[in-house]
């Protein structure tokens, strides 16, 4: 077939699955080969703990209702009475004036990255990522026409490097992503860095004539070990947050998150509105209708964080003896390592020889580590340990 008859680009897309993929797919392989207990797969983010009960609970009963109602359409953004509940979360959990106006119920964050990416800017522009980054936005930028501008966190301690951001912007810069509790790093940046990115691209603002927006992908924002995740709408009005439940409460697979355009923001409603627009553009609209109704009663519910803490527990000081260098996670569940040569294609490879599945850092946007999932059996990280050794001591021979 031609090239003509599709999209090159959509074409490579689907046929290069991403390098998180590939591993995953290559753990289910080797499990069926030799025994799942034997492969340490740290390769994909799925949740390991259930869904609270109470998400259960509600799904009966919602299913016992009329099947027409039940499953027929909501409107594009959302059912009025969900994007009400989300807005009354927002009031209540950060004291900021939320409204319904604000709320678009999502395919989780992935679709709501792609429709905010869509709602701000124009091809052409210029959307800066903070590497490493969660590579799918890469994807979702250059869908929008944009180009992904890759900024460095800090190397010690992967907070945002205000200054290299700001050397960043020029008249083309649009938007910035910041993910915090960050996946791959697990760290989380805090108010005073948070609070001199604001300032910074106030004064951006003021020198452009225009938004210049934080696009907040928020995931991750529950799942914490200790520490308080500032949230950016009351630190910077122009920020647009995206939310998913698929981390939250463990439903990856039901496709259910929301946007919300801060009411802070000056022009909050013409946002909404090209919210809504973009949603429409790409046939993103009236996200998952029961678990819309789900969200209804079960807003509140707290993710349950106490495995993912005690993994955390048993990775870090397991790896720790074994003399491994990593950063100490503050949310998310992946820990980045540093890979034992700079290479870490290489070191993922070898680490495959001892069953282990580490995903090498370079489709994040850095040289040099691999990022361990945590959201396993707390058997696969015990077990795991005398792998771990393995590979350290086929380096120090
Ligand atoms: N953003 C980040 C940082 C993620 O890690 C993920 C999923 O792993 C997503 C967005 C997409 O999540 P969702 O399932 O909500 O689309």
């Amino acid at each position: 077939m031609s090239a003509e008859t599709y999209n090159q680009r959509m074409y490579d897309l689907g046929s290069e699955p991403s390098v998180i993929r590939e591993l995953f797919a290559y753990g289910m392989t080797r499990k069926a080969e030799i025994g799942a207990d034997k492969v340490f797969d740290f390769s994909i983010g799925n949740p390991s703990v259930p869904a609270p009960q109470q998400v259960k609970d509600t799904l009966v009963k919602l299913l016992e209702e009329d099947p027409t109602a039940l499953h027929g359409y909501s409107p594009a953004a959302g059912f009025p009475s969900t994007r009400q509940v989300v807005a009354d979360h927002i009031r209540r959990n950060f004291g900021l004036p939320a409204t319904a106006d604000g709320v678009y119920l999502t395919a989780g964050a992935a679709g709501a990255l792609a429709i905010v990416l869509a709602a701000v800017s124009y091809p052409g522009d210029e959307v800066i990522v903070v590497a490493p980054y969660f590579p799918e936005y890469k994807t979702f930028i250059e869908n929008a026409g944009c180009t992904v501008v890759e900024v460095l966190a800090d190397p010690e301690t992967f907070a945002l490097d205000v200054d290299a951001i700001e050397q960043a912007i020029n008249d083309k810069t649009r938007a910035i992503i910041i993910n915090s509790p960050n996946n791959p790093v697990g760290s989380v940046y805090s108010k005073e860095n948070l609070e001199d990115l604001a300032a910074m691209l106030t004064r951006k603002e003021e020198e452009l004539g225009r938004p210049l927006y934080i696009i907040s992908d928020e995931p991750y924002r529950n799942i914490t070990y200790g520490v308080e995740v500032p949230y950016i709408p009351l630190i910077y009005p122009d920020t647009i947050v995206c939310y998913s439940y698929s981390k939250a409460l463990s439903l990856p697979g039901e496709r259910i998150g929301y946007i919300y355009v801060s009411d802070l923001m000056e022009n909050s409603h013409e946002v909404s509105l090209a919210v809504a627009g973009a949603g429409r553009s790409l046939g993103y609209v009236c996200a998952p209708v029961i678990f819309q109704r789900m969200l209804e009663s079960c807003i509140d519910l707290p993710s349950d964080v106490e495995a993912y803490a005690t993994n955390r527990k048993l990775l870090t000081e397991g790896l720790k003896a074994l003399g491994y260098e990593y950063v100490e996670p503050q949310g998310a569940f992946y820990l980045w390592v540093k890979a034992l040569e700079d290479d870490a294609k290489a070191f993922s490879e070898r680490a495959k020889s001892y069953e282990l599945l580490l995903v090498p850092s370079d489709s994040f946007g850095a040289p040099g580590w691999v990022r361990v999932s945590y959201c396993v059996g707390r058997d696969v990280i015990e077990n795991s340990m005398p792998a771990f050794k393995a590979l350290k001591e086929s380096y120090d021979a």
